[in-house]
């Protein structure tokens, strides 16, 4: 039986709404056997939730999602199948959730300064002690009426070169590839139709040693998808998919659209089994 992944997935832990536990159920309840929680700088879901990925046959891949600068560019970096107990891991990812943190309230303080009453107390709440990012102190921006959508938040006041737009840090991609091969996992260009110039953007990052490109996505259409697998074919590499899904976050539900078969994520799954062996 062919068994069917979802490699892109947050919750509370980062900028999703849901819980680990909800998103393993909801995933094996629509026929997903294989996971991973891909929480923005944070691997706390999979300690959480392992041993009841388990007990109900999903195979859970230790997972994060990196914001990379690449020539000048926010590329986000999917890192998967690395050891998660490895000692280099846990500090850097807390480096740059502290980052988040002080950026956050950064953030709420441009704002207040312009006349938005939203509380720094608040934005922490619905960042749970996670990632803190944008998409909170867009949902406090929601709740205090000055927005109708987090969309417009953005659009208003978050986005780049908006009045509260305030730049993060971000790895290197050689800090992303030291780390994350250096705790024996593969990394993957996320959501690649989302940058600028994207196929030579594609091209070169796998030359720096990306190993696949998430072609399944819903933000990658069809002859993306088909462009970019030839690009990672001739050169040896992968392909990876997941739905990003943010729970609530996001107005269309996604978990259970993106189904990569196992086989072609067969270097993720066997590699995981090898850390737990
Ligand atoms: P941050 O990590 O704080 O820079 O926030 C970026 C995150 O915000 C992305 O990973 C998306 O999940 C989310 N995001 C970015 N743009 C938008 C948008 N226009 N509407 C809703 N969410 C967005
Ligand atoms: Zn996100
Ligand atoms: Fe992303
Ligand atoms: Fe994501």
């Amino acid at each position: 039986m062919t068994r069917f992944a979802d490699l892109h997935l947050h919750t509370y832990h980062s900028d999703g709404t849901r819980s680990p536990r909800e998103v393993v159920d909801l995933a094996r309840d629509r026929g997903l056997e294989i996971i991973a929680i891909s929480d923005h700088d944070n691997i706390a879901a999979y300690f959480e939730i392992k041993q009841h990925a388990d007990e109900r046959g999903v195979t859970l891949i230790p997972a994060t999602e990196l914001s990379c600068a690449y020539r000048g560019v926010d590329v986000h970096i999917l890192a998967y199948a690395f050891d998660p107990l490895n000692e280099r891991i846990e500090p850097a990812l807390r480096r740059f959730r502290e980052v988040r943190h002080r950026r956050g309230y950064e953030i709420v303080e441009r704002l207040n300064a312009l006349g938005y009453a939203i509380s720094a107390d608040r934005v922490d709440q619905l960042a749970a002690g996670g990632a803190m990012g944008r998409p909170h102190v867009a949902r406090a921006l929601v709740e205090r009426g000055y927005v109708s959508s987090v969309n417009e938040a953005f659009d208003r006041f978050l986005g780049p070169g908006k009045p509260g737009y305030v730049e993060k840090a971000r790895f290197s991609i050689e800090e992303a590839l030291s780390l994350i091969h250096g705790a024996h996992g593969v990394l993957s260009i996320a959501h690649p139709s989302h940058y600028p110039d994207k196929e030579q953007t594609v091209i070169d990052l796998l030359d720096t040693g990306i190993d696949a490109v998430e072609v399944f996505h819903p933000d990658v259409p069809d002859d993306d998808r088909e462009r970019f697998t030839n690009i990672a074919k001739f050169r040896g590499r992968f392909v990876t998919g997941g739905s990003d899904d943010h729970g609530a976050a996001k107005t269309v539900e996604t978990i259970g659209t993106i189904r990569v078969p196992e086989a072609l994520i067969e270097t993720i799954v066997s590699r995981t089994l090898e850390h737990l062996g």
